[in-house]
């Protein structure tokens, strides 16, 4: 830890010009309009030295968006998010897996009936 001291008295009084640009207060702005395919229009405000997206995702509908107001990106296939609960339920029938549960169910109960205090 030689030399610690120094390294933190430094991060905690250097807010700098770093610390400003940070807070939005002194970097200057830039309002980019993006067009969905649902015709909704959804202004983002970036920061004039931030790579401003080609695309961006509309806050009204999730679908992409665009800088581009005549070519709106068009809506994905909606494909079928498998949750981890859905693998699990291919593999084992719906006993099995009622089984599970009640078994885990069982032996929170009786970690608590213990007194045993497991988080
Ligand atoms: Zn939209």
């Amino acid at each position: 830890m030689a030399g610690g001291g120094n390294a933190i008295r430094g991060s905690r009084v250097g807010a700098g010009p770093m610390g400003e640009a940070e807070r939005g207060e002194a970097a200057p702005r830039q309002a980019i309009t993006y067009f969905c395919s649902n015709t909704h229009r959804s202004v983002v405000t970036f920061s004039v030295e931030a790579t401003v997206p080609e695309s961006w995702d509309c806050p009204k509908c999730g679908l992409p968006a665009s800088v581009d107001s005549e070519n709106p990106p068009p809506a994905p296939k909606i494909e079928p998010y498998k949750t981890h609960l859905a693998y699990v339920k291919e593999r084992r029938s719906d006993k099995e897996a009622a089984d599970i549960l009640d078994e885990a169910l069982q032996l929170l109960r009786s970690r608590r009936k213990s007194g045993d205090l497991i988080f």
